[in-house]
């Protein structure tokens, strides 16, 4: 493992944690922040800490195959979920995992988000997913987050939060806060008619720009 990588990954880790904190996506402890190091290695935000008291040492080293770790802090119990969507999309290089407001309340209503906004298309692939109700930091959980993820950047987890993933743990953040405001959007459009659905081929064209095209080269 290379040192170098695992310090960048805990700054960059633990400066994500406290925007999240000021946000206002995360109650309390609740939500965890995760950056790739390498094909074996993570690093994760520790467990029921609070966010503004930490520094980069306290982001814990976590093996992606075995959950050992390193260091006096124990790592957030959600160390499957993203073990496993590191292990399935290598092109995945961070996640945030959020109990955010509306998101929440979707994946309460266990309803899927159809593609509605421009930004969710171009940073999520399209319709968010719910994957099914499991115990958190279970195995179970992992399998059905990784399903939910299939194409798509976001997912909402059933009566427990939702799941972003990102190029960058930047590109994740950014999809959380898009994911919270895409359900708001949604849930505001109910009162007046309902929402008109992006259609399938815009999905596809917006998303591909995202990916290939959008911001500075
Ligand atoms: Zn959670």
């Amino acid at each position: 493992m290379n040192r170098d990588k695992v310090k960048v990954a805990q700054i960059e880790v633990c400066e994500t944690a406290k925007k999240m904190s000021s946000s206002g996506l995360v109650a309390g402890t609740w939500g965890n922040i995760s950056a790739r190091v390498d094909d074996e290695y993570m690093v994760i935000t520790p467990s029921g800490m609070d966010y503004n008291k930490l520094f980069p040492e306290d982001m814990v080293v976590v093996n992606m195959k075995t959950f050992e770790y390193e260091g006096r802090l124990k790592p957030s119990v959600e160390v499957p979920v993203h073990a496993a969507v590191y292990l399935d999309r290598p092109a995945v290089n961070g996640i945030v995992h959020t109990h955010s407001t509306y998101a929440l309340t979707m994946a309460t209503a266990r309803k899927p988000i159809p593609p509605i906004c421009d930004d969710q298309v171009q940073i999520l692939g399209g319709d968010v997913r719910v994957a099914d109700y499991t115990m958190p930091g279970s195995k179970e959980m992992a399998e059905s987050v990784v399903k939910a993820l299939q194409d798509r950047d976001g997912a909402l987890i059933a009566n427990h939060g939702a799941i972003t993933v990102g190029r960058t743990l930047a590109e994740a953040f950014t999809g959380s806060q898009v994911l919270e405001k895409t359900a708001l959007i949604y849930i505001n459009t109910q009162s007046i008619g309902g929402p008109v659905e992006i259609s399938r081929e815009d999905v596809e064209f917006f998303h591909d720009f995202f990916m290939t095209k959008y911001g500075q080269k």
